[in-house]
Order: structure tokens, then sequence, then C-alpha cells
């Protein structure tokens, strides 16, 4: 039989003991994360960010997006998929496309691929990819003529859960938001500056997903 191996290093997973259940990784891979769980109140809509963006994630959403090595897509949420998939049961998830040059360049949707077998809607899309993190915040007001609604999109519920991998500037979410309405946002991983600038907004007296 094939011992089991961490998905990113491909070490033997000899750890399972220490856990309830088996991870996809090893222990020294699962601790390069680094666990936010936070959740964020913003303009009436709750925000739960799972993570704090590092290097580590850097490289990996690198790996995983732009090398297309997808099979890194599960080892994102792997601990958390049962609560994530309770939590979004009665909501209608929705993610941001990529512009049609990325899409057709990369061949797979990143977050859709992240939050399998979570069905997932694209209502929105991006009219051209854009280096978020480079631009100036001048540059990334314009991100409310690059994100659009597509113009019939059916949904089966109400509520809409708004789920996007990395959180820069908060630019692309807060365009989708505007234009989506969503009850919720989940948010894979935050940038520390955006952490830091809204730890205002932070609120403990709610609980959503864990
Ligand atoms: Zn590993």
């Amino acid at each position: 039989m094939d011992e089991p191996v961490c998905t990113i290093c491909g070490q033997p997973l000899d750890w399972i003991t220490d856990l309830f259940e088996a991870d996809i990784l090893c222990r020294e891979c699962r601790e390069q994360f680094l666990v936010h769980k936070k959740i964020y109140q913003i303009q009436g809509i709750c925000w739960c960010v799972l993570y704090e963006y590092n290097e580590w994630l850097e490289r990996l959403l690198f790996q995983y997006k732009e090398q297309k090595d997808i099979a890194l897509a599960p080892v994102f949420l792997y601990p958390y998929r049962k609560k994530i998939r309770k939590a979004f049961r009665n909501y209608d998830v929705c993610v941001v496309c990529s512009s049609e040059q990325k899409r057709l360049e990369r061949g797979f949707e990143p977050v859709i691929e992240i939050l399998k077998p979570q069905n997932v809607y694209s209502p929105l899309y991006k009219t051209r990819d854009r280096k978020q993190s480079s631009a100036k915040k001048s540059e990334r007001n314009e991100i409310y003529s690059v994100i659009q609604r597509k113009m019939v999109y059916p949904f089966i519920h109400q509520s809409i859960v708004l789920a996007d991998d990395v959180c820069t500037t908060g630019a692309t979410l807060m365009a989708s938001c505007r234009l989506l309405q969503p009850k919720k946002v989940f948010v894979l991983a935050a940038h520390p500056l955006w952490i830091e600038e809204h730890k205002g907004n932070v609120v403990t007296n709610q609980r959503w997903i864990w």
C-alpha cells in the first residue's frame, strides 16, 4: 500500500495520530499557514478572513495559479472544509471570475477549484486583469469599471456569500459587494496591511463558520 504523503512537500504523513482526522499536508507545511479566523463588519456585511497573507501563501498561490499546479487546490481549505460546507449551506456562493484572457491562459478558475465540491456561481466577471498589488490608490478606483455583473444570472436562494482568495486592498471585493449585495464575504487570505487598516472592524460577538 502506498504511504500517504504531503501534497506540498511529498514527505510521508506520520502525524495522523495527532489529529482527529488525517490532513493532506505534513505538520511543517500546515504550520506555515498563518491562521487568522477573524470576522469583520464592513458596511453592514460580515467578512470572514481565514488566513493572514504571508510569504508562504504568496509562494503557494503563485505555484497554484500561475504555474497551474492544480493539485494544490484542496490544501488551502482542507482542515475547514466541513465547517465551510455547513456554513455555506443556505447561501449562493459567488466568486469573481478572472478575465477571459486569464481564464484561457490558466484553463481553470482558481477560487472555484479551491471551494470544490461546493457549488459556485460566478455572476461577476473582470473585463480585464490588472495587478492590484502594484496599483496606486487612484488606479485602484478603476476596479469599479473592471468588475461587471453578467446581465442574466439566476439564483436558487436569496442570500449570497461572496468568496475570494486574496484580499489585498479590498477594492475588488468592495466593488463586487456593491454589485451583488452579499450577506457574507469569505476571504481565504487578507494582506497584513488590510488587516491593520480594518482592525477597528473586527467583531467578536458574531459567529460564522467557526
Ligand atoms: Zn509538507
